[in-house]
């Protein structure tokens, strides 16, 4: 499959790691993230460095040695958050 941040080659890691509504990607490029339904539905809407925010805001609001995930939170733009 394709990256969803980057396009590039990636590796659906499911159904060990997926959940209901959310996959596991491991990509080369952006490393291993989740993303939710509704997310990925909306980073198709961005372009490519929208996508790349919205996987730095996950990262950013990961835990440390926890995978990402990239959910609309990640997604929202001009809500006045730091993060
Ligand atoms: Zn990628």
């Amino acid at each position: 499959m394709r990256c969803l941040i980057c396009h590039g080659e990636a590796t659906h890691i499911t159904p060990e790691r997926g959940g209901p509504d959310w996959v596991s990607i491991r990509c080369g490029a952006c490393e291993d993230y989740d993303v939710t339904e509704t997310a990925i539905r909306r980073l198709k809407a961005l372009d490519l460095d929208g996508r790349r925010d919205a996987l730095q805001k996950a990262k950013g609001f990961a835990r440390p040695g926890v995978q990402p995930m990239i959910t609309s939170a990640c997604l929202v733009t001009g809500e006045g958050t730091s993060e």
